[in-house]
């Protein structure tokens, strides 16, 4: 019989950015004490966390002196290699464990997953190095989309490749050729997916506690912009029995992980309506962060709330809610001009506290509060045009 962790216990995050920033704060609040292992004392997570470990993801013997510290442990990315959560396990829980990492961390793993446990996701097939990549254009087809196995996130470790004869058409679509895309990503092992014309993205957050139980978030509608997320709009209009696939799909991805912890899953809805798996993300997700302020519980608390084995809180939405990306290119001539959120009262401004604003860098976002999300993604785009427009 596992023990709850109550207020007043310590969680060990591994990774400093802004996920761990925001769980930080949401620990903090109701009364946990917070340890963070990050390459940087002055990372988003350690500015609000109770105290910091330096060292690098895969420092098993730093990874070691947080976790003497602590009562659970949790990820502030996917990213964190499994030997090193292998070697914590023994000191303190880890959640979600080295299992559920191993499965996700790597797409291929993660593809073999969807499909043994019967879930619809785009044909793919894996591609070991140049001599494999005929093989796997055959099954796929084209368009399609070459992403590195390991280490990906906000569209790096990917490449497109057209059709036959085409390229040149965005700047990150420049490589129409096969063999020249394999070769952006330097060689390593990778999975080809056929492009999918999706009507659109959609994401479902949920929690599943360490007794099995399960809270689903109202859905997400999800606007990319150069692979990086830029507008989440909640709840996602949607048929009912739509709603439900979508759901369902996530919770037998959850289940059959045995995940303990928020957990994202990215689908692409078809014009025909029915969807696919895109790729699962075994934590608190960008999606999702519309949750806090829109949402009963924030995805952040309930988070905290899960991996400390205590009861999920109530994920209903009190308002609808549109999220919008602050990336990195918005600093390009100085600091945007914040007057502009701050003026509007149903906008809420959060910052993440990177020192160093970099194209494509996720530096923080607005959530806008609005029963009307129509309206509020009208305003988020006036307020980056803005945002930029001052920069
Ligand atoms: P990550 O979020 O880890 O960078 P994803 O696999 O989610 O990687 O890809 C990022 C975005 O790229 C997706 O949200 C989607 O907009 C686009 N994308 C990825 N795979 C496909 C695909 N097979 N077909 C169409 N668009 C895709
Ligand atoms: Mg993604």
């Amino acid at each position: 019989m596992t023990v709850a962790l109550l207020p007043g216990a310590t969680i060990g995050v591994l990774g400093g950015g802004q996920l761990g920033r925001m769980m930080a704060v949401a620990a903090r609040q109701m009364g946990y004490r917070i340890i963070v292992l990050d390459p940087s004392p002055r990372c988003p997570t350690a500015q609000v966390a109770d105290g910091v470990v330096v060292g690098t993801l895969d420092d098993v013997e730093a990874a070691r002196h947080l976790a003497r510290q602590v009562d659970v442990i949790t990820l502030d990315t996917e990213h964190v290699p499994a030997t090193v959560l292998d070697a914590l396990e023994p000191i303190a829980p880890v959640r979600p464990g080295a299992a559920v990492l191993r499965t996700i961390q790597d797409r291929l793993v993660q593809k073999q997953f969807l499909d043994r446990i019967g879930l619809p996701q785009a044909t793919w097939a894996q591609v070991d190095d140049a001599a494999g990549l005929p093989a796997a254009l055959a099954k796929v087809g084209r368009p399609a989309i070459l992403k590195v196995r390991r280490a990906g996130y906000d569209g790096k470790g990917q490449v497109r490749i057209e059709d036959q004869g085409e390229g040149d058409r965005a700047a990150f679509d420049r490589d129409g050729d096969a063999e020249a895309g394999l070769a952006r990503l330097r060689g390593e092992p990778a999975v080809a997916e056929s492009l999918i014309g999706f009507r659109r993205e959609v994401s479902v957050i949920l929690a599943r506690g360490l007794d099995g139980a399960i809270q689903i978030y109202p859905i997400a509608e999800n606007v990319h912009r150069r692979h990086i997320l830029h507008t989440t709009r909640a709840p996602a209009p949607m048929p009912e029995a739509r709603r439900k696939r979508a759901e369902a799909i996530a919770v037998s991805v959850a289940e059959a992980l045995g995940h303990v912890g928020v957990m994202a899953v990215e689908m692409f809805e078809l014009p025909d309506g029915n969807l696919l798996v895109n790729e699962i993300a075994p934590r608190t997700h960008n999606s999702g962060h519309y949750t806090y302020g829109a949402c009963a519980t924030s995805q952040f608390e309930q988070h905290i709330r899960a991996v400390c084995g205590v009861p999920l809180g109530d994920p209903r939405a009190l308002t609808g809610a549109v999220m919008v990306n602050l990336i990195g290119d918005l600093w390009n001539h100085g600091a945007p001009g914040w007057q502009n959120v701050l003026a509007r009262p149903e906008a809420r401004l959060h910052l993440y506290g990177k020192d160093a604003p970099a194209p494509g860098r996720k530096m923080g976002h607005v959530v806008l509060l609005d029963d009307d999300t129509d309206r509020a993604l009208g305003t988020a785009e006036a307020l980056i045009a803005t945002l930029a427009a001052r920069s």
